[in-house]
């Protein structure tokens, strides 16, 4: 589903890549937490998954859609197919709730009837139905990010990108959020998530990749925990150059 093959990614002017020889495989319906100190390289990865920055060499297949071939044209189409969300949000300020997700489905192109039908049951399933006609300022942090998720959820898509959707919350509506994803996951979409959250990682015991100076150091597929100092679980087989791009035929 997601698959990256020894993908090094270098930013002009910079001596380290910001990525180096990366190789990872998520499968469908996996949760994944991916975590780092600072300048680890999370937001590249991500930015990779967005084809918002290209890589210098390696292979990505993103839900059987290998990267090379998206044309610079196509990449709204492809990244309307992702369900991305941000730290900051970006709703739009002058558009209710209700507006912000029928927004989206209209520009993908889904019909009047459709969005009408649609935008309901996704302002329920992030349980706010009933802050329909409110603007973002009149809405606390925590339902703005449940906005943004129903908004990158509305179109059903199978894999959901987070880059520290919770950096911005406290405690409680951390949690919140978390568990939202957990529901979007549940129901059978592919999850990874950037975060410095220990809690939340220690608590979920999902998978959780470690990077480190934009290597992978440690891959815990199950019961995961944050930790960055070390690997205390050797890094698994699929690290290895050339394994994940073996898998490719079987994730398509
Ligand atoms: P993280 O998200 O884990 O904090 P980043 O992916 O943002 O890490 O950064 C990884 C490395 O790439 C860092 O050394 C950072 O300074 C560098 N980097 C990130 N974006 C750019 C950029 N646009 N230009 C130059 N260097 C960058």
């Amino acid at each position: 589903m997601i698959l990256f093959d020894s993908v090094t990614k270098k930013y002009p002017g910079d001596k380290d890549p910001a990525l180096d020889s990366v190789s990872l495989h998520i499968e469908p319906n996996e949760f994944v937490f991916l975590v780092g100190k600072s300048g680890a390289g999370k937001s590249t990865l991500m930015k990779m998954i967005t084809k918002e920055e290209l890589p210098d060499s390696g292979k990505i297949i993103i839900g059987g859609i290998d990267l090379d071939y998206v044309k610079k044209r196509d990449i709204p189409g492809y990244r309307r197919r992702l369900g991305v969300v941000f730290q900051d949000f970006k709703l739009l300020p002058r558009r209710t709730v209700y507006e912000n997700v029928a927004f989206a489905l209209e520009i993908a192109g889904m019909s009047s009837k459709e969005i009408r039908k649609t935008v309901p049951k996704v302002l329920d399933l992030v349980d706010l139905l009933d802050q329909a006609k409110k603007f973002p300022d009149q809405l606390s942090g925590g339902q703005q990010q449940r906005v943004s998720i129903a908004r990158s959820v509305a179109r059903q898509p199978k894999i959901l990108i987070a880059d520290e959707p919770t950096a911005n919350l406290d405690k409680l509506t951390t949690e919140e959020i978390i568990g939202l994803l957990k529901k979007i996951n549940d129901f059978g979409t592919t999850i990874l998530v950037t975060t410095h959250n220990e809690n939340v990682v220690n608590t979920l015991q999902k998978r959780v990749v470690t990077l480190k100076d934009g290597k992978i150091v440690n891959d815990q597929k199950n019961h995961g925990v944050y930790e960055l100092s070390e690997a205390k679980v050797p890094v698994r087989k699929m690290q290895t150059p050339g394994y994940a791009l073996k898998q490719r035929k079987k994730v398509i």
